[in-house]
């Protein structure tokens, strides 16, 4: 039995998603003619509260269309020190919309308003203006921290009265929704962008949506084309995230509980120093200075549990679709043995 804990995109897509993906209505989406993907476009429209949406192929494009959308050359964007957009973006923010980044230091990737407020630039010829601010819910690096509203909304305020604009990486948002239930209908008020991805949690092979406003998305559109994501009959694709929007968003719940489960094995292990608190779907934990994550990963990856290293002493795992009930006794036992192996 395969279990593969290295990422939440390492989904294979469902024979009921086959499905649909086979019976797909599809047109030119270049000319705005795909049903299945206007289909998607207005659902998460709906859902989140905007007035329009763009499919893209990754969440890493609709944070790279969002951040050029909302700011000039010149302009900073301030964000996480663990944010995606600043460690796993090649820079995009530099090469795509010659901005500068800000990164504020935080223990989970979760910002205060009074953090980003003292590091807004001064009105001053030296310095770029502070544009934009990027949030990220749940933030993967923090763990799968989870944003709580009341603090979204301090940021979102803030920002306004400060004329920065706001965007939100919810690559992983519905990882968040099913232990909040956060109005998800008021985010569209929030945020003038939300980036959601369809290829993590819910399981689609492929996709992500970008959210905003009608002008923004119009630019959007625009933007998406230069980088070569205008896609012709991709709502082939399309119409997996509309399956995956309907019938696995509840199905994260049992994500988040199987990877609360393992971290409360691991916080029961000698060999494990610090678990970060596991608040949905991710579980980063740190391993005793005699032993390191490298040999860690290959004792789970010869009893085929596939892990990876994060850094000499830590490890991530992530529970997926693919993470089955009959799995965990066999997580619980590889983890129970790696001391006495
Ligand atoms: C995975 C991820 C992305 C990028 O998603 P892709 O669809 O793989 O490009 C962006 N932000 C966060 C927080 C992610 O975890």
């Amino acid at each position: 039995m395969k279990i593969d804990l290295r990422s939440d995109t390492f989904t294979q897509p469902t024979n009921a998603m086959r499905d649909i993906m086979r019976n797909a209505q599809v047109g030119d989406d270049v000319f705005g003619e795909d049903p299945s993907i206007n289909e998607l476009e207005a659902k998460v429209a709906g859902l989140l509260g905007t007035e329009a949406a763009l499919f893209c192929p990754t969440a890493t494009m609709c944070n790279q269309i969002a951040m050029k959308v909302n700011t000039k050359p010149m302009d900073e964007i301030i964000c996480d020190r663990l944010a995606h957009i600043y460690n796993y973006e090649v820079g995009g923010f530099a090469f795509l919309s010659g901005c500068s980044i800000r990164t504020i230091e935080t223990e989970r990737g979760l910002l205060q308003p009074e953090d980003i407020q003292k590091n807004i630039n001064p009105d001053d010829v030296h310095k770029p203006v502070s544009r934009l601010v990027c949030l990220e819910n749940t933030c993967n690096k923090g763990g799968g921290s989870i944003y709580p509203l009341e603090q979204i909304q301090a940021i979102s305020r803030m920002c306004r009265e400060n004329n920065l604009a706001l965007h939100l990486d919810g690559s992983r948002l519905f990882n968040a929704w099913v232990m909040n239930r956060d109005p998800l209908h008021t985010y569209g008020q929030l945020f003038q962008t939300i980036t959601i991805c369809l290829s993590k949690g819910l399981g689609c092979p492929a996709g992500a949506v970008l959210a905003g406003t009608k002008e923004l998305i119009k630019e959007a559109r625009r933007v998406r084309k230069v980088l070569g994501g205008g896609m012709r009959q991709a709502g082939i694709i399309a119409a997996a995230g509309v399956y995956a929007l309907d019938h696995h968003i509840e199905l994260l719940l049992e994500d988040n509980r199987r990877a609360a489960q393992i971290g409360r094995i691991l916080d029961q292990q000698n060999y494990v120093v610090h678990c970060m608190p596991v608040e949905s779907n991710i579980i980063i934990f740190r391993l005793d200075d005699s032993f390191s994550a490298e040999e860690f990963v290959q004792y789970l990856a010869a009893k085929d549990i596939h892990a990876f290293a994060i850094g000499n002493n830590s490890v991530r795992f992530v529970t997926h679709l693919d993470i089955s009930e009959p799995m965990m006794p066999v997580i619980e036992s590889a983890l129970l043995g790696f001391e006495t192996q």
